[in-house]
């Protein structure tokens, strides 16, 4: 038995997931009458592979991950929800979160009636784990952490989560959603190894395929087992995992460098204007800055249409902005704008 098989649900333990048409016959060729599609070919008719094995087999290719310790989803929103549904017993479990971090793990989490403990960053947004470890009791199911974290952009130590992860008996989320713009490193090899760690990714920011809602858990087999169980048998429609197979063609390093090349220009000239208090680090494609009033400034911006993230009445978060990095083009109108602002 291992780490895991005490914390899963137990209507999770004991369910048949759903078999489908091409879970009953798989092979290439023949009169498919068994799924109900239409027999009219127009390249979408056909229900979709709902292992996904060929675009596993790229990304796991891609990343040296094996692809049975891969798991694809809507969106990497959609593993945050299957931890919760995995792991977490309405009404009783509690999930422990940094904050402030990404929104949809506690949207997630009432969705379910899952309580959350919201263990705050200091003002700098480091992460004090025994803070964090302390605020766990026996119904703790999940930590979620986010590395680099939205919003404030910085990475943790990869020795520091690890730690939190080998001193917690539940289910530890690393989410690496924006990893490909820090030098801080990945966790994702880790996560193949050890049972109680779950590595969140996604094809939605670095690799620039927002709209095609690909995202990926890494994990251990069992956990991933667990994930594809509980998905919708065809969470992954055959034309996103087309675009998605012919864009992973395309090398990403000439744009990732020039996101992080962008960024740490922002990064140097926004201390310069005097409204600006305070420039957060980042290892992210985001910057959150500090201003003397962010609510004036974010109408300011809107005005030129330029549109960023307001993120004044996120706690821990007061007067700050958050900057998405753009084109260099985008990014000097945004400077220029800032430039003829008068407070
Ligand atoms: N994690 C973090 C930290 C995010 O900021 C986001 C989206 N902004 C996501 C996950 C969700 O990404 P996806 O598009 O893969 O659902």
């Amino acid at each position: 038995m291992s780490r895991i098989t005490p914390l899963v649900r137990p209507n999770i333990a004991a369910l048949t997931p759903y078999s489908t048409a091409r879970d009953e016959y798989d092979g290439p060729i023949g009169i498919f009458l068994d799924a109900n599609e239409s027999p009219y070919e127009n390249g979408y008719n056909r229900y979709p592979d709902p292992h996904q094995a060929e675009l596993k087999a790229r990304i796991g290719g891609i990343k040296g991950i094996p692809v049975k310790s891969l798991f694809l989803g809507n969106g990497s929103d959609e593993a945050i929800d299957l931890v919760f549904r995995i792991f977490c017993e309405p009404g009783k479990d509690n999930a422990v979160i940094m904050a402030p971090s990404y929104g949809m793990y506690g949207v997630a989490a009432a969705i379910n009636d899952v309580e959350v403990r919201n263990i705050r960053l200091d003002a700098d947004f480091n992460l004090d784990s025994e803070k964090l470890l302390g605020a766990c009791d026996e119904r703790t199911k999940v930590i979620f952490l986010c590395s680099p974290n939205n919003p404030s952009g910085n990475a943790f130590e990869l020795k520091q989560l690890l730690d939190i992860c080998d001193r917690f008996p539940g289910v530890v989320i690393v989410d690496e959603a924006y990893a490909d713009f820090s030098e801080k490193g990945s966790l994702a090899k880790e996560a193949t190894v050890r049972e109680n760690l779950i590595v969140l990714q996604t094809l939605s920011k670095a690799r620039a395929m927002a709209g095609l809602r690909i995202g990926l858990a890494i994990s251990s087999e069992e956990v991933i087992r667990l994930m594809s169980m509980v998905k919708y048998p065809y969470n992954l429609s055959r034309a996103a995992m087309e675009k998605a197979f012919q864009f992973l063609e395309k090398p990403i390093d000439d744009e990732v460098n020039t996101i992080v090349n962008e960024r740490k220009r922002l990064a140097s000239i926004l201390p310069r204007f005097p409204f600006v208090q305070r420039v957060f680090p980042s290892d992210a494609n985001f910057i959150l800055v500090r201003v003397d009033d962010a609510n004036a400034l974010y109408d300011y911006l809107l005005g030129k249409g330029i549109i960023v993230r307001n993120r004044t009445r996120v706690p821990g978060c007061a007067g700050c902005l958050r900057l998405t990095v753009g084109l260099p083009a985008e990014n000097e109108s945004l400077l220029n704008a800032l430039d003829s602002y008068t407070v």
